[in-house]
């Protein structure tokens, strides 16, 4: 190895932006969205960035807990990092926080080792596309059918020819409602464009059953994504031969084991992960490949920035989610943001790593640690 190549410090701070009004889908409310962002520095002088999309107890455990797995080794060893990260949190459990503070490190990782060979992230990696499509992904049950249509319709008038509406009100109780806003928005959007909804685990099998038929057959609704909870693979898998729309899942998985069982027991049409919870690049492209022998196509969950450059990788990628609160909080954090063009995202040729810089100063106000 290299000297110049240790990773000689790793800064972790957390970032608390409020939501512009507060926000719901079918089964959680929030206000807010934290982003745990690590800057590894290497003893050449080479600083890189990741974040993961997590709550500020995942910096904690990050700089306290994991950093020191790290620090000394050669930034070109992602793997061994991640291994040994993986170690370290043995009795602290896989799934949940763990994951994602391990998942920030990773991501940071991985641009820090593209920086240091001066390559954008995907040129590193190797990729199969030079672009990468996206659906615009919000239209939150809090929004009036005013705002939800202005939502959906400014992403088409941006190019983007698919988009994601939450539905499941009320865990699941304000389901006549739901129909009419999906009425509402598929007006607002016309015939041309994909919609795409998202119960978040609202309903029950039997409702979701109902409402599936009404959304294919009145509505082209064509993804319904977490009919029924993802905890029930077995309900997924029935949802899934009775309908005729693509059911999907997976942005709970932290780990390639949650993946597998979901594939092995025929639940989701379409598998979906987020980077920034199942542990980092290293595992994600593990999923992808995983998901890949199903012959299931893969769909990344939130956080287009951190994904975009290893979603250029996996050939049965469909596409990122487009997610209004992670844009939102991507501009006002970071330079080097990604505009969609033709309804797709297409990682620079002239930034290095997943090329991404901290607007220190606008950061600043929003940072809690
Ligand atoms: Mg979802």
């Amino acid at each position: 190895m290299s000297d110049d190549l240790a990773i000689e410090s790793v800064d972790v701070r957390v970032y608390t932006v409020p939501t512009e009004e507060p926000e719901a889908d079918g089964t959680l409310a929030w206000d807010r969205t934290s982003l745990v962002v690590v800057q590894p520095l290497l003893r050449n002088g080479v600083r890189g960035l990741g974040y993961a999309v997590a709550d500020p107890a995942t910096g904690l455990l990050a700089r306290d807990t994991l950093v020191g797995e790290v620090l000394g080794r050669d930034v070109h060893d992602t793997t061994g990092c991640w291994e040994a990260m993986v170690r370290r949190i043995r009795n602290l459990g896989r799934p949940g926080i763990a994951s994602m503070a391990i998942a920030a490190i990773d991501i940071a990782l991985w641009d820090t080792k593209a920086r240091a060979v001066s390559l954008p992230l995907h040129r590193l990696l190797g990729p199969v596309r030079e672009a990468v499509p996206i659906y615009g992904s919000g239209g939150f049950t809090s929004y009036t059918e005013v705002e939800l249509c202005a939502q959906l319709s400014g992403w088409v008038e941006q190019g983007i020819p698919r988009v994601k509406m939450k539905i499941g009100k009320d865990r699941g109780t304000s389901w006549t409602e739901d129909l009419a806003r999906v009425r509402a928005a598929r007006d607002a959007i016309g015939d041309n464009v994909e919609l795409f909804v998202d119960a978040n685990g609202a309903y029950d099998r039997k409702q979701a059953l109902r409402l599936g038929h009404i959304l294919a057959e009145e509505l082209n609704v064509t993804w319904f994504e977490e009919p029924v909870t993802s905890d029930d693979l077995v309900g997924l898998s029935q949802l899934r031969e009775a309908l005729p729309l693509e059911v999907t899942a997976g942005e709970y998985g932290y780990h390639l084991e949650y993946f597998s069982a979901m594939l092995a027991a025929g639940s989701v049409d379409v598998m979906q992960a987020d980077i920034g919870r199942c542990a980092g690049v290293t595992e994600w492209l593990r999923v992808a490949a995983t998901t890949a022998a199903y012959k299931v196509p893969f769909s990344a969950h939130c956080g287009p920035s951190i994904h975009v450059h290893p979603a250029t990788v996996p050939p049965n990628l469909r596409h990122i989610e487009y997610f209004h609160d992670h844009v939102r909080v991507d501009h006002l954090l970071f330079e080097g943001v990604l505009k969609p063009e033709g309804g797709a995202l297409r990682p620079a040729d002239d930034r290095p790593g997943i090329g991404l810089s901290l607007k220190e100063a606008d950061a600043a106000p929003f940072r809690v640690a």
